[in-house]
This record gives C-alpha cells, structure tokens and sequence, in this order.
C-alpha cells in the first residue's frame, strides 16, 4: 500500500474533526424532565428541573419553565426522583455468585465465566447501577474481557474499571483454595501470586501491562476463602508499600482487602487508596485512615444475606462462624468510621449474594449512620472521586456522561425505594423505563 503524504493526513483528520462536529450538533437531544433531582455535588435536592442530554454527554440542567430545544425528544419523570447513575466500588461481576450448590472455578471454563459475567453485567445495570470498580476475578483478565466488551456495545453493562486479578500470597485470601495441599492448581488461577517485595512489583506491573485498571491487593485472610482467617495480615508494610510504589509508576492505585486492625493499619501507612471490609478496625486504624484520607468500603449488609440465605442453604460452617465474627464488629467500625470523618465510598461485594441486589446496602449506611443524602453521595460523587473518575461520572453536570437513573415518588424519603429502579440511562441510552 502507498504510504500517504503527511499534508494528505492533516486534511483528512481536520475534515474528520469538522464533520464530528457538525454531526454533535445535529445529534438529537433528550429533555428529561425531573420532579426532583439530586444534586450530589450540593447535597441538595431541587424540584422542577430538565436534563439536556445530547448524544452520550448531559449538555445543561436547566429550569423546569426554561424554553426546549426546538425538536427535543422529552422524557416525563415528572413524578420521580431523577438521580445520577448509582456506582458501586466493590463488585465481582465475573463468575457465578456464591451459593451452596455453586460450582468451584476450578469446574468451570473461562467461557462459562465470561457468560456469567454477561449476564451479571446486565443485572447490575438494570438495576440502576451505571458504574463500578469491580476489585478481582480468579481467573486473571475476564474482568478486562467483559470491561471491553461493554465499552464497545458487544455485552449491556456499567462502566468498569477492573483489577484483573487478586495480589495475594500462596495460598492466601485471593487464591483458589479448599482443594488438598497437594493439588496444583493452573497458573490462569494465580496470576498475582506474589510473596516477596519484588515480586508484588512484578506481578503489579503484569497486571497493568495486561489491562488492569487499578491493582487489588489482599492483605488479610478473607471470610469466603477456606483455610483463610480474616484476622491474620498476610503481607508485610514494606510488600504493601511495594505495591502501592509501581502502581504510582503507571498512575494508578491500590485497594486493599483488609479485615484484621493490623492488616488494615499496614495497609493504611502503606499508602493504599481504599480499605475494602474494614471489619476489625480499631480506633488507631480510624485515626489513620482519617489522617491519611483513606476511603473505606465496608460491605455492611451482606452479612445479613449471608447468614439468612447461607444457614437455610447450608454453606460450610467455617464461612458461617467468620460471617458471624466479622458482621457486627464491622457495623459497628464503620458507625465509628463515618462519626470520624473518614471518606466513605460505597461497595457491597456484589458475588457473594445475586447481582442487582446492589441497592440493599443504602439503607443500611443510613442506619449505621450517614445521613440519606451522604448515603446517595457515597454511591456517586464520593464513589467516583474514588475511581478518580469524577471528571465523567457521579453527578449530574454539564459535560459528564448522561448515567442517569429514577425512583418513583420522594426516593429519599426510604432508601428501601432503590430495590425498584424505573428508569436507566447509560451514555444517553435508554435501557429501562419510558
Ligand atoms: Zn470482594
């Protein structure tokens, strides 16, 4: 093939550039009317406002008696609670979520993972949940696979920024255990397996270079992995840190699983931008956490799924008693947490109970202590400057994607209303309502 002059590929691009700009103008645009809409960025509610929403972008918020745009496709959500699309820090979206009859990883094939993650992706946003960081798969990358396959309209789903795998020690709280010592288990599996310093950064800079967004380490032993005690750190400060360095070298963060107070504290002076769980934080782990501005994302509701659904379904005993252990210590840190001042972003753990259940924790921030407000601005704004996605996503202003959701009525009101999201819009598509 001729290789093109340079003047020819500056006329092209400039009249490429021309005529995307005659066509955004020319996009249809969408008034959505709003009964009330939540202005997280304010922590207000106003009645009687339109959304413009041209193309993917939400282009002005404007007031109710405010003349239209000539030729403006309206949409009534008069009667609701018009909101941003709802963000959720802690998914799991590939795989089959826990059950007592579940299959193990191990019995699956990485197609049989992706599908559930495709049908997990769909639930999550028909379920008014637009974006979310979902923070690690066993088996390395499906995470990236489905994060791609939504951004380029293959598979229906929230935005994502994914992990790619779990950092976590042999045998520790990210690894496929259960099986006997002896059985190896494949490498797809253990891909962030990592047990010195040097080997964190290794394994850091595999995952970043294979398509992960941020990097989830596990620093304590987990609740749902067996053998594991969520009490017992499993890396030292200085691994943490390691981390927490190469992943500043791409410009990224680190999340950090964490349920034991000294666990957390490592990971806290360590650098880490969130603690996922939190559950045995002590009033020093608070302290730093607040110091440092470290998010925290305690999943403070599915201990109640677990011990009502697990016990009737008979789930193994030991995942029963650490589910016991954790649940109310962690309720009550996170109580603690919110009256300190730390930064609060919301997550749920979304795997361990059905996807599109995401919802049932925002009365629960409610009744262990944010305000209705704060708890909504937890799952927004405060969960997008989490991701440092706040220039796109997390309130509804000129310029950010058009994510936008509706609960009937005065949805503040009762928190329990966002079971029953009637309206979705993701990059100003419709997916659920009128
Ligand atoms: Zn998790």
């Amino acid at each position: 093939m001729p290789r093109r002059s340079s003047s020819r590929l500056v006329s092209v691009t400039l009249v490429g550039l021309l005529a995307a700009g005659a066509v955004r103008a020319q996009e249809p645009v969408t008034a959505i009317r709003a009964g009330r809409l939540v202005d997280v960025d304010r922590g207000e509610v106003r009645r009687d406002q339109v959304i413009l929403v041209r193309g993917d972008r939400i282009e002005a918020v404007q007031p109710g008696a405010a003349k239209l745009p000539a030729g403006a496709r309206v949409i009534d959500l008069s009667r609701s609670t018009v909101l941003p699309g709802l963000i959720d820090c802690h998914t799991h979206l590939v795989g089959e979520a826990q059950a007592a009859d579940v299959l193990e990883p191990l019995e699956r094939t990485e197609t049989q993972e992706a599908m559930s993650g495709v049908r997990n992706a769909r639930a999550t946003l028909l379920a008014g949940f637009t974006t979310v960081r979902d923070v690690g798969t066993y088996r390395a990358f499906v995470d990236a696979g489905l994060r791609d396959a939504i951004n380029d309209g293959t598979v229906i789903g929230p935005r994502m920024e994914v992990a790619g795998a779990y950092i976590t020690v042999t045998s520790g709280g990210g690894e496929v255990t259960g099986q006997a010592p002896d059985v190896v288990v494949p490498p797809a599996f253990r891909f962030g397996v990592a047990n010195t310093a040097d080997e964190v950064r290794t394994r850091v800079r595999a995952l970043l270079n294979g398509g992960a967004d941020f990097i989830k380490v596990i620093a304590t032993g987990a609740v749902l992995t067996p053998g594991t005690q969520p009490g017992v750190s499993e890396y030292t400060e200085e691994q943490l840190r390691a981390a927490v360095e190469q992943a500043a070298e791409y410009g990224t963060f680190v999340a950090a699983h964490a349920h034991g107070a000294e666990g957390i504290k490592r990971a806290v002076r360590a650098g880490v931008r969130s603690i996922e769980h939190g559950s045995l934080i002590d009033d020093e782990g608070i302290a730093l956490m607040k110091a440092r501005g470290t998010w925290l994302v305690a999943d403070i509701w599915n201990g109640d799924y677990i011990d009502s659904v697990g016990r009737a379904e008979h789930w193994s005993a030991d995942i029963l008693r650490k589910n016991t252990e954790t649940t109310e210590t962690q309720r009550a840190g996170f109580r603690k947490a919110v009256a300190a001042g730390v930064r609060i972003a919301y997550g749920t753990d979304s795997g361990v109970y059905p996807h599109g259940l995401n919802a049932m924790q925002l009365p629960y921030m409610v009744k262990y202590g944010l305000t209705p407000m704060q708890a909504i601005q937890s799952a927004t704004i405060s969960a997008a400057q989490l991701m440092r996605w706040e220039d796109r996503v997390g309130s509804i202003a000129a310029g950010k994607y058009a994510d936008i959701i509706a609960v009937d009525g005065d949805a503040l009101a009762d928190l329990r209303s966002f079971r029953k999201v009637g309206f979705v819009m993701k990059g100003g598509v419709v997916y659920k309502g009128p």
